[in-house]
This record gives C-alpha cells, sequence and structure tokens, in this order.
C-alpha cells in the first residue's frame, strides 16, 4: 500500500477534537510513509489533513474540479494538484491514484464519496479496503444504521465486515495493510426471490 484517499469535512467540525485527529492522522500516514489524495481543498479538515502531511515531509496530491478551485480554494502548496473538469473526473481519479479509502468525519460530499468508494467495492469494481477513522464516535450511527441493514435483509452481513473502522489512526493503517479482499455474491436472498 502507498497511498490512501482520505475523504473529510469542506468543514472542521464543531469541536476541536476533529483538527487534531486531522494532524493525527496526517502524521500517521507519513510514518507509515503513505501518500495522502485527497480533494484539493485548503479548507476545513481537508485543509488540516494536507498541511499536516506537507509540514511533516510527507506527499500530498489534491484532485480538485475547475469549478470549486476558488469555493474550497485549491491547495497551492501541495505534491501535485490536478485540476480536472468535473466531479466524476475527480473521483475517477482520486479512486484510481489510492490503495485504500478512508473516511473521517465530514457533511454529505464525505459521505457521498464514502459511500461510492464502499457500492463499488461491494460489486467488485475494486478490492481496495474502505474504512472509517471514528473519531470520538462521530460514524456510530452509520454503523448502527448499517447493523439495521444487514437485520432487514438489505445487505450481507459480509460486506459489513467488509467496512473497517477504528478511532486510532495508527490501529486503522493496520488494519488497512492486514486488508484480504472479500469475493461474495453482493445479491441478497430473500423470501420473494425465485
Ligand atoms: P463535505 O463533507 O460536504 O464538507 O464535502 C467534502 C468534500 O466532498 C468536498 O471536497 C466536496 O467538494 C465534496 N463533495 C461535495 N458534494 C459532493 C458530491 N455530490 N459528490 C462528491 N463529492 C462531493
Amino acid at each position: 500500500m502507498k497511498s490512501v484517499c482520505v475523504y473529510c469535512g469542506s468543514s472542521s467540525g464543531a469541536r476541536p477534537l476533529y483538527v487534531e485527529a486531522a494532524r493525527a492522522f496526517g502524521r500517521a500516514l507519513v510514518e507509515h510513509d503513505l501518500a495522502l489524495i485527497y480533494g484539493g481543498g485548503k479548507v476545513g479538515l481537508m485543509g488540516t489533513i494536507a498541511d499536516t502531511v506537507m509540514e511533516a515531509g510527507g506527499r500530498a496530491i489534491g484532485v480538485i474540479p475547475e469549478l470549486l478551485v476558488s469555493k474550497e480554494i485549491g491547495h497551492r502548496g501541495l505534491t501535485e494538484l490536478h485540476v480536472v473538469p468535473d466531479m466524476h473526473h475527480r473521483k475517477k481519479m482520486m479512486a484510481n491514484l489510492s490503495d485504500a479509502f478512508v473516511a473521517m468525519p465530514g457533511g454529505v460530499g464525505t459521505l457521498e464519496e464514502l459511500f461510492e468508494a464502499y457500492t463499488w467495492a461491494q460489486l467488485g469494481y475494486h478490492q481496495k479496503p474502505v474504512a472509517l477513522l471514528n473519531i470520538d464516535g462521530f460514524y456510530d450511527p452509520l454503523i448502527a444504521m448499517l447493523e439495521h441493514t444487514v437485520q432487514e435483509g438489505f445487505m450481507r452481513q459480509t460486506y459489513l465486515d467488509m467496512l473497517q473502522f477504528d478511532s486510532d489512526p495508527t490501529a486503522l493503517i493496520d488494519k488497512l495493510q492486514r486488508h484480504q479482499p472479500i469475493v461474495a455474491d453482493k445479491w441478497v436472498q430473500t423470501r420473494n426471490a425465485v
């Protein structure tokens, strides 16, 4: 594993612990010689993790659509900043450059990107690990929703097990490095199935 795609908020969150966690994760990536692949913005947790990686002597590669360069204030101090035509190009390039996907706390943009990487794994488009950095239980309600989804027969337990999570950056990176791709049929057998 050489690079990790980090999805995270273009905001910094309501409590300082989110910024502290973004710094800790950025430092852990550099300590493990992992490049950061992210959305290329200078604001929120995105900016914090990129700044931390650069300050620690690591590699931070941003991918940002033209329309968002000004809104998210494209980060000009990165190892590489790719300005792409639109969101589809951004997500595809971020995925191609990355060996793993991690969502830190964020808003709907973060959730959308997380679920894209997760559903692509479920469908077998890639075999890369997908994980949550579960800072102070931020993702507990999402994990509970996914457990409910399994209980109600809309998702296999196997795919829930595929989603890694941890509150500690180093422990999470360790889980990513030990990831074994899962090969299973996505389709859930229901009572109505023929
Ligand atoms: P947010 O978590 O909403 O602060 O957004 C975090 C990142 O997700 C930012 O880089 C946004 O540009 C990006 N984003 C926002 N909306 C979307 C979307 N519909 N699809 C993919 N990324 C998005």
